[in-house]
């Protein structure tokens, strides 16, 4: 079972913000309204999360970490309708046969928490404690038992990276959740969780980026955009700066990604990325997705309306104000 579960590891965790990637998704599918990750050293000594969802049983904790459990869907069909972001059951168990995990969690029904370690996917130990409503995971020395695929981690400031920024696309994507990310002992990043797009904007990205954005909408009788656009802080080249969602979900879309891009080129003469948060709402049934455990691509049924409609949304968008 353990030798199973080091090699399935590989596929869902690959580096440290693969395990943040799934502990945040699990803290949103508990319901949690404020979700608090800190990191040390880009997260592979240390990555701890803490929400304040619906927490886990005393009885089922170690089901929990075993591979397959998942107290979620059972179709991959469904996944774009289905609300719940984890759907394998195999996260936990995989994060845990290659690193040290504790777990304090606490249900609203239970009088007592459990404190929970398993190290190398064996339980070392499992006692009742006081502890808050929610669950708190900590993970230390990822890849401890595997050095092999320790030494293909990056410096320990790109994993922090890649880290930051998935906790913004993430922040970005649920803005009735408070975020706070602590990387080294200091707030990176707090968001308020208000449910108001553009006080998350002013959160992540800071005051100038909401000033030099404007909003858009565009409607259409198969999907529905609303967001904002606008130029990015700095003149680099980097795409770090559009975001977009569908039904709620941060996916990947090339067909998108170049619709806005082009869509912004038309005001423009030097060559950049804008920035970009937008929330498409469509029928399941006119997408297909790809679903890989560390990516989410998507095709549309029908790309060149998509693809039309975002592109003339935004030079519209973009015509009225001079960014
Ligand atoms: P999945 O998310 O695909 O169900 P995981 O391995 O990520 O599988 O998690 C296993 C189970 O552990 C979940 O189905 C859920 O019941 C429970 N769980 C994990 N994290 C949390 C959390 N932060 N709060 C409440 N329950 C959790
Ligand atoms: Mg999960």
């Amino acid at each position: 079972q353990n030798t199973i579960n080091k090699i399935a590891a590989g596929e869902v965790v690959e580096r440290p913000s693969s395990v943040v990637k799934e502990l945040v998704e699990n803290s949103i599918d508990a319901g949690a309204s404020a979700i608090t990750i800190e990191i040390k050293e880009g997260g592979i000594s240390f990555i701890r999360i803490t929400d304040n969802g619906k927490g886990i049983s005393k009885e089922d904790i170690q089901t929990a970490f075993i591979r397959h459990s998942t107290s979620k869907i059972k179709s991959i069909e469904d996944l774009i309708t289905v609300s719940s972001l984890g759907f394998r059951g195999e996260a936990l168990a995989s994060i845990a046969a290659v690193s040290q995990v504790e777990v304090i969690t606490k249900t609203y029904d239970d009088i007592t928490g459990i404190r929970y370690v398993i190290e190398g996917g064996r339980e070392v130990s499992k006692e009742e404690i006081g502890c808050p409503e929610g669950t708190t995971i900590i993970i230390k020395n990822l890849f401890y038992n595997t050095p092999a695929r320790r030494k293909f981690l990056k410096k320990p400031a790109t994993e922090g990276a890649y880290i930051s920024e998935f906790i913004n696309k993430l922040a970005l994507g649920n803005i009735g959740i408070s975020f706070k990310f602590i990387y080294n002992n200091t707030i990176k990043l707090h968001t308020s969780g208000n449910n108001v797009l553009k006080d998350c904007i002013f959160n992540i990205y800071g005051k100038e980026i909401v000033k030099n954005s404007v909003p858009i909408e565009i409607n259409n009788d198969q999907f529905k955009i609303n967001g904002f656009i606008g130029k990015p802080k700095i003149s680099r080249a980097i795409r770090n700066y559009e975001n977009y969602y569908i039904n709620g979900r941060y996916i990947k879309s090339k067909i998108i990604m170049k619709a806005i891009e082009e869509g912004y080129k038309t005001k423009l003469t030097v060559h950049r990325f804008p920035f970009t948060a937008f929330y498409i709402t469509i029928n399941p049934e006119l997408i297909d997705v790809n679903v890989h455990p560390t990516k989410m691509e998507v095709r549309f049924n029908n790309e060149s309306i998509i693809y039309e409609a975002i592109k003339s949304g935004i030079y519209e968008a973009l015509r009225k104000v001079d960014l």
